[in-house]
């Protein structure tokens, strides 16, 4: 099986859905959504790439509703 190809939205880095970590929205707010159903929102394995799709609110475009992001999230990324 070939791995599906997304977009980080921070950087626009286009990776196997593997090397990037995903995002879901739950009751409004972001949550690491590996293997959750629905719209997902990727980013590359660095804060970086968090942070820049925070501040350009590309979480809430991807995933077409307002979520709230918990900056505790930023300890996904080493
Ligand atoms: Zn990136």
């Amino acid at each position: 099986m070939t791995e599906r190809i997304r977009s980080c939205i921070g950087c626009g880095r286009k990776a196997p859905q593997g090397q990037l970590l995903r995002f879901v929205a739950a009751d409004g707010q972001l949550v690491p959504g590996t293997g959750m159903p629905g719209r997902g929102a990727y980013t590359c394995r660095r804060l970086a790439c968090f942070e820049r799709a925070v501040s350009r609110r590309a979480f809430n475009r991807t995933l077409r509703r307002t979520v709230r992001i918990d900056q505790n999230l930023a300890s996904l990324y080493t």
